[in-house]
């Protein structure tokens, strides 16, 4: 069993056009399967086609990411939860509130959250959740829609001790990008080292990202999952490989892949 990145955008510009380069450089580094996440219904469905075309090595996600907010509206909506439905997609998401970058008003991205929220309930899928500054209007609305226990990832989790216990009290993860390799995320290194086994994913979020040693390399992409695997397995005090084989099955068991 290889590696899983469990968040990717694949169909960004940045990768798109390159996918058979990508995947040939994952088999390389012995990444077996992505996660590749749309961030508005045109590039979900985009993402649906690239887990059609490789469905042994690609999985889908979509959901209206919190910068797209204001320019979603009820037919769209309507439409990404029809695609929710699809095979392929294999988790609802990413969707959450951004008050770092605020791309959107924060009003208009709590209200599609909250939509999507309803939405997803009807559901038994997973979501994945985007979460910058915002842990405090994000937990008590996914509480609200009924999430409480059930399989929620905060992806690319870079909060702190603190909040990362409080998702944990909900029955919540978190996962790690290659910002836990950086020499100053010395409190999300702390956080990783004592996460429970049993529940650590990782993640590439390429195009962005891109770890430690080939930091600000861009774009980041799937295959430099292995530098986050390798870090945390120091970190950790585990061989690679155990790394790899926890990660992989933890993520496998959680998408239920
Ligand atoms: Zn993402």
């Amino acid at each position: 069993m290889g590696l899983i990145d469990s968040h990717a955008h694949l169909t960004f510009p940045e990768l798109r056009d390159r996918l058979d380069e990508i995947l040939t450089r994952c088999d390389a580094a012995g990444i077996d399967r992505i996660i590749t996440l749309g961030i508005n219904l045109d590039d979900a469905s985009s993402a649906v086609q690239f887990a059609r075309l490789h469905p042994d090595r690609i999985h889908a996600a979509g959901a209206f990411h919190p910068h797209e907010a204001e320019k979603v509206t009820d037919d769209l909506l309507t439409a990404m939860a029809e695609l929710w439905d699809d095979p392929c997609v294999v988790a609802l998401g990413e969707m959450g509130l951004d008050y770092y970058h605020e791309f959107a008003a924060q009003n208009t991205q709590r209200s599609v959250f909250a939509r999507q929220l309803e939405l997803a309930a009807l559901r038994s899928k997973p979501l994945i959740i985007h979460c910058r500054e915002a842990f405090a209007d994000t937990i008590p609305m996914l509480v609200e829609h009924g999430f409480e226990g059930r399989p929620v990832v905060f992806h690319c989790f870079t909060g702190s001790t603190t909040e990362a216990l409080s998702l944990e009290e909900h029955g919540w993860r978190i996962s790690f990008t290659g910002v836990v390799t950086f020499p100053k995320s010395t409190e999300l290194q702390q956080i990783a080292k004592s996460y429970p086994y049993e529940a650590l994913m990782i993640e590439t979020d390429s195009p962005y990202l891109s770890p430690v040693p080939v930091r600000g390399r861009q774009p980041n992409e799937p295959a430099h999952l292995v530098h986050v695997a390798r870090f945390l397995a120091g970190l950790r005090g585990v061989s690679y490989e155990d790394i790899v084989e926890q990660t992989a099955g933890n993520t496998r068991q959680f998408f239920d892949l």
